[in-house]
C-alpha cells in the first residue's frame, strides 16, 4: 500500500442522521448540511446515503456546490445554498433548481428581479452578525418578500455547542420576533440546537457535524478512520533527535517508524508532539515535528510494527485529534486532504 487510506463509514452517517431525527420535535424536518464537499468526505457520496436514509433538504455554501450535490440526489430534493444569491450565481441556481438563502434587501432584490417565480429563502441575521437580514431591513421588505411566496426563513445559532449560553435564548426570541404569524416554514437549529430542545427546532433542522460523528453531538457514531501506511523504520540511540528542529530526542533505545501523511494532508503541525498513532489497541506517540507529507512516530513498545498506522479510529476520533491541534473536529475534517485513498463503506 502506498497511499493512506481514509475509511468513510456511510452507514454511520445514516444512522447519526436518524439519530438527530429522533430526537427533533415531531413534525420537523430533519435536513442535511453538506458544504465543503460533505465536511471534506465526498458530498455526493454522502448526500446520496442521507437522500436513502429519507433526507429531503440539504444545505451547501455555495450554488457550485450544489450543482453537484443535484447531479447526486436527483431532482426532487430541495437544495439551499446559504451565501444566497450572488451576482454571478443566477445561471447555477436556475440550470440546477437550487434555492438561494437571500441575506440581504440587495440580494432580495436581485433575486425578485432576475428569478421571479423561482425558489427562494430568507436568512436574518439574529444575533450572530455573520450573514442574514437584519430586523428592520427585513421589516421594509417583509409583505414583497412574503407575496413572493418564501420556501424557508432561517438564522443561525452562534453558541448553540455551550447550552448555558444564554444566547441561544436571546437569539431565539429575536428569531421569534421577526417571523411571528408569518406563513412560513421556519429553520434555527444546527446539530447544536438540535441538542438545546425542541424549542429551537421549528420546521425544519440543518445538522452538520453531527452526521460526521463530531462534537456537540456525543452520541454520534464515529465515521472515519484514517490508516497511514509505514515506510521505514530506525533505531534511534539515546541522545539522538528526530525530525525538523530535533526536538524530540531520544531518552531509551527507541524504534521511529516513518508514515506517509503530512500537514499537506490536513494532519496540522500544531499536533506534532500531542497526538497519537494507533496500532491496534497499542498508542504510539508522535516523536517531533509534523512534516509536510510525514510523520515519525515512537513505536519502540511494539512488538512488531504493522504495515499501517492508524491517526483516526476507534482510540482517537476527529475531536481528539482536534484538541491535540488546538482546533475543532469540523478544521480536522474539513482539511483532510485529497491525497487519501477514500474508501467508503456501509453504503
Ligand atoms: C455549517 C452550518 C450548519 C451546520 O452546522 P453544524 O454545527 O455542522 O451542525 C447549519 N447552518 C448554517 C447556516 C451553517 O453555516
Amino acid at each position: 500500500m502506498t497511499r493512506a487510506t481514509l475509511t468513510v463509514d456511510l452507514a454511520a452517517i445514516a444512522a447519526n442522521w436518524r439519530a438527530l431525527d429522533a430526537r427533533s420535535a415531531d413534525h420537523c424536518e430533519t435536513g442535511a448540511v453538506v458544504k465543503a464537499n460533505g465536511y471534506g468526505l465526498n458530498a455526493a457520496k454522502v448526500a446520496t446515503t442521507l437522500a436513502r436514509a429519507g433526507a429531503r433538504s440539504f444545505f451547501v455554501a455555495m450554488a457550485s456546490e450544489g450543482a453537484m450535490v443535484r447531479k447526486a440526489v436527483g431532482p426532487k430534493a430541495d437544495i439551499y445554498v446559504f451565501s444566497g444569491h450572488m451576482a454571478a450565481d443566477t445561471l447555477e441556481l436556475t440550470e440546477h433548481n437550487l434555492i438561494p438563502l437571500v441575506n440581504s434587501a440587495h440580494q432580495a432584490r436581485r433575486h425578485l428581479d432576475t428569478m421571479p417565480g423561482n425558489p427562494f429563502g430568507v436568512q436574518l441575521d439574529s444575533g450572530m452578525n455573520r450573514l442574514g437580514m437584519e430586523a428592520a431591513e427585513f421589516a421594509a421588505l417583509k409583505d414583497e418578500i412574503m407575496a413572493a411566496g418564501p420556501r424557508l426563513i432561517m438564522s443561525h445559532l452562534a453558541c448553540a455547542d455551550e447550552p448555558e449560553n444564554p444566547q441561544n435564548a436571546a437569539q431565539l426570541s429575536a428569531f421569534q420576533g421577526m417571523t411571528e404569524g408569518l406563513a412560513v416554514a421556519r429553520s434555527l437549529s444546527a446539530t447544536g440546537g438540535i441538542l438545546l430542545g425542541k424549542a429551537f427546532h421549528f420546521q425544519l433542522t440543518r445538522p452538520g457535524i453531527g452526521l460526521y460523528g463530531g462534537l456537540p453531538f456525543s452520541d454520534s457514531r464515529p465515521v472515519v478512520r484514517l490508516s497511514l501506511p509505514v515506510i521505514q523504520t530506525r533505531n534511534v540511540a539515546p541522545g539522538e533527535s528526530v525530525g525538523y528542529g530535533a526536538t524530540w530526542i531520544a531518552t531509551r533505545p527507541s524504534r521511529i517508524a516513518t508514515v506517509a501523511a503530512g500537514y499537506a494532508d490536513g494532519l496540522l503541525r500544531a499536533m506534532g508532539g500531542r497526538a497519537y498513532l494507533w496500532a491496534g489497541n497499542i498508542r504510539c506517540p508522535l516523536a517531533g515535528r509534523v512534516s509536510m507529507d510525514l510523520l515519525t512516530v515512537d513505536v519502540t513498545d511494539l512488538a512488531e510494527v504493522p504495515p499501517t498506522l492508524d491517526i483516526l479510529g476507534p482510540h482517537q476520533g476527529i475531536d481528539a485529534l482536534a484538541e491535540a491541534a488546538g482546533t475543532i473536529g469540523y478544521e480536522i475534517l474539513t482539511a483532510l486532504g485529497p491525497r487519501y485513498h477514500r474508501v467508503f463503506s456501509g453504503s
